[in-house]
């Protein structure tokens, strides 16, 4: 950084400022700004408003250079070591009471300090966007809407042909008081089915407060009667509600279907009954409208939620039903690690291996790791569930840093599925489909069962070579090859995003014999559709599923039971229960088991799991197939007699040879730059200083590997590099990156070179 901008404190207190100026008995605002700058900033209070009356934790605009920004106040000061002179003054107060408590902001500074980034950008990170923007902190009226119509056999024949509307009409009506537009939303239903509803006259909407009522007013917080937990579950949810006073982080292992939902439900009613508030986080593409209704469902107080396909207006609402106390519990995507809850008393964390918990940007947090450390501040249990959990989560429950708990079993009536695979290299393929597979989905499809058709890649097919020469088309700007897209036809850049109309000749030998080479969905989907005419085929990928309802549309029609063909990419994996799915087939499942990527093999295993998860949850047998030409390979050999826990041991044993995590922790450097060798340069620059720090001296298992290339070098015009920084103490390993960080920080770099610390990396992309 050059010239630090007039307004600058040192991070935190500064004992060695002399109070120079007359107004030494003023008073100052210290804020954070959302800005890279890993400073705090001092201002002046507005004239009409005492430094006294601006309490820490509200937000206050002020001048920033040319700007005007949002700013977090942290403190009130009675010194700065700023002249008063050079001081501005806070333009408008927007809180007069804190908008973040306390718990919030030192959850936020400690995530500042731990992923080394600005506390103001973590701050802004923690409000949902209106509030980030300086909007009130209020929401006014919404809609809530009445049935005003007899949903009889007559109404329900009418309205046979329009789904959608009828299964609203149904909701609504259950709901005697009404049921407010938002949570119609969250469940699926839109604006429009709605608006169809009442220009036929059979439901309508009055405007209403939303209720400030603290959700402890509500006498009984129970709606529908839970069920009766097997001996598994009633042993898991009691070890997790005896200790609702306390901190400690319980790993609830369950198998797929084995009711973990259920028992988080009866935790959360134990906490509701003391009082408490509960945080359940769930992966982003989890959050499918059947989890918030099963929550509601269950409970008479209000279920607040926050994901990525709300409106700004409904996440501000969640996040200030849940930070006010009016919400008894909060659903939310990883961003809810950080809203206010005044009576937190229980965070859940469901599939908590999932990817989506880290987020890949700006501030690069885990908010299952988050959880901890709030679960560790408000003395409250964390519960981490899936059915396959992280090595990270693993690795600490055999530290004894977690408790462990079992589901072996599958609750209700439901057994494990069947496992089976499927050697390709003696089987004829159409579009990458054996005739046995084929012939088995006949089968089940003929006896009236849905099927699931599992291939993580969206498209027609992953790439078009040249028959002539062998010539790939790539991207321009990545080392990648160029996707093709049928439905509507282009070629696309999965990494930039480079959208091109499909060649219909070489680039390179001008020959127009251009040939698609491999198999994406869409080109699943035809075959499927072919082979199978008498039976939908439901392609669920990111491309189907952009307009909002799409997803919800189809998965309303897999709920019919109908018999069906599911295909899609991962989207499928994760937490869906679909009763009447009885196969499941994975066509390629060997695309993941060798990838660069040293979490490769645990992503695929997880993911294999989870597919294999969705076959046979409801009274029917499942059966899964896996599609392979390594089926001698150890990996799939376990994860096909379903032996999850040795797959790990497997993994364990080679991340320990490598010295890999959870063997000690791991931090990526990564550099980037539209210059061939900028990025390079950069970090051997670095890593130079790092060794040159005397700290590895200290702890000899401090170790720094590169530069080397990121494994996609080039990717959207421009040239990445990593440095990795390994250790086996935590602090250490901080105190190398701090060093690090600082050196970056006060360099001039040029304006394209970028730089990104990434503690606890996730991918190595
Ligand atoms: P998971 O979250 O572990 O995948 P779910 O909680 O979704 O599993 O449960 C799977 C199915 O089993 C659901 O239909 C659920 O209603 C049912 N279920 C869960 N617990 C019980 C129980 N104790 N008795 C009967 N059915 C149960
Ligand atoms: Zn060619
Ligand atoms: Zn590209």
């Amino acid at each position: 950084m050059s010239s630090k901008p007039a307004n600058t404190s040192s991070t935190g207190h500064n004992p060695a400022a002399i109070p120079t100026e007359p107004f030494a008995h003023k008073q100052f605002i210290r804020v954070a700004i959302p800005s890279p700058l890993r400073q705090l900033f001092d201002y002046l209070p507005p004239d009409s408003y005492p430094a006294h009356g601006i309490c820490p934790g509200s937000r206050v605009v002020v001048p920033f250079g040319p700007r005007q920004v949002v700013a977090i106040v942290l403190s009130i000061e009675p010194d700065t070591d700023i002249p008063t002179s050079k001081l501005k003054t806070v333009i408008s107060v927007l809180d007069n009471e804190p908008l973040l408590p306390n718990d919030i902001i030192h959850l936020c500074q400690w995530a500042a300090r731990y992923y080394h980034h600005s506390l103001g950008e973590t701050l802004a990170q923690a409000m949902p966007k209106n509030l980030r923007l300086g909007k009130p902190a209020s929401y006014g009226a919404i809609p809530f809407w009445n049935c005003i119509a007899e949903l009889d056999s007559e109404l329900q024949n009418q309205l046979k042909r329009s789904k959608k509307q009828l299964a609203a009409l149904e909701l609504i009506s259950s709901y005697p008081q009404g049921i407010s537009a938002t949570e119609l939303h969250e469940l699926g239903f839109s604006k429009s089915t709605l608006k169809e509803l009442s220009k036929k006259g059979l439901i309508c909407s009055r405007n209403v407060e939303p209720s400030a009522l603290p959700f402890t007013d509500i006498t009984n917080p129970l709606k529908a009667a839970h069920l009766k937990l097997n001996e598994e579950q009633a042993f898991a949810c009691e070890a997790i509600t005896d200790g609702l006073e306390n901190y400690r982080t319980y790993l609830l292992e369950g198998v797929t279907g084995s009711g973990k939902t259920e028992v988080y439900l009866q935790a959360i009613s134990a906490a509701l009954s003391e009082g408490k508030q509960t945080l359940v986080l769930v992966p982003e593409i989890g959050l499918t409208p059947q989890t918030v209704r099963r929550f509601r469902d269950r409970f008479n107080v209000p279920v607040a939620c926050l994901h990525s396909g709300l409106s700004d207006g409904e996440r501000l609402q969640g996040w200030l039903e849940a930070a006010r106390g009016s919400a008894g519990i909060l659903i939310s995507t990883r961003s809810g690690i950080f809203t206010p809850m005044p009576h937190l008393g229980l965070i859940i964390v469901d599939e908590e291996h999932d990817g989506s918990y880290k987020q890949q940007e700006s501030l690069r947090y885990n908010a299952r790791d988050l959880a901890i450390y709030r679960g560790r501040q408000r003395q409250c249990p964390v519960v981490l569930g899936s059915a396959t959990p992280s090595l990270e989560s693993l690795h600490n429950t055999h530290q004894g840093k977690y408790t462990q708990l079992h589901l072996k079993q599958r609750a209700g009536n439901a057994r494990p599925p069947v496992m089976e695979l499927l050697d390709l290299r003696h089987q004829v393929l159409r579009d990458g489909l054996s005739t046995e597979l084929l012939q088995r989905m006949a089968a089940h499809l003929g006896r009236g069962n849905q099927v699931m058709v599992f291939l993580n890649r969206r498209g027609y097919a992953p790439s078009m070579i040249c028959q002539d020469c062998g010539n790939i088309i790539d991207c321009p700007h990545c080392d990648a090859h160029m996707t093709i897209h049928r439905y509507p036809p282009h070629m696309h850049c999965h990494h930039c995003d480079l959208q091109q109309a499909i060649p219909w000749q070489c680039t390179s030998c001008q020959s127009r014999k251009l040939q698609p080479v491999g198999q994406g969905t869409e080109r699943t989907e035809q075959v499927l559709s072919q082979h199978f005419a008498d039976y939908p085929v439901l392609r669920i990928d990111r491309d189907t599923t952009r307009r909002k309802q799409a997803l919800s549309d189809m998965l309303e029609e897999v709920q019919s039971g109908k018999a069906c063909i599911l295909l899609g990419t991962q989207m499928l994996a994760k937490g869906h229960h679909f009763p009447d799915v009885t196969l499941v087939a994975i066509i390629n499942a060997d695309a993941g088991l060798f990838s660069a990527d040293f979490r490769g093999p645990e992503r695929t295993g997880q993911l294999i799991m989870q597919v294999a998860g969705r076959a046979g949850r409801g009274d029917k047998p499942g059966q899964v197939i896996i599609q392979t030409y390594n089926p001698e390979h150890p990996a799939l050999q376990l994860l096909s007699m379903n032996d999850y826990s040795r797959f790990t041991n497997n993994l364990f044993i080679e991340r320990k040879q490598l010295n890999l995590p959870p063997e000690g922790y791991l931090t990526l450097i990564r550099s980037e730059s539209v210059n061939q060798n900028e990025s390079e340069v950069l970090l051997s620059a670095l890593r130079q200083y790092a060794e040159q720090s005397g700290l590895q001296q200290l702890d000899n298992s401090l170790r720094i590997l590169g530069p080397i290339p990121a494994p996609m070098e080039k990717r959207q015009g421009r040239y990445r590099w990593h440095l990795l920084i390994h250790g086996k103490n935590r602090n250490h390993l901080h105190s190398l990156v701090g060093r690090v960080v600082s050196y970056l920080e006060s360099h001039r770099l040029p304006r394209q070179l970028k730089w990104t610390v990434d503690i606890d990396p996730q991918e190595m992309s």
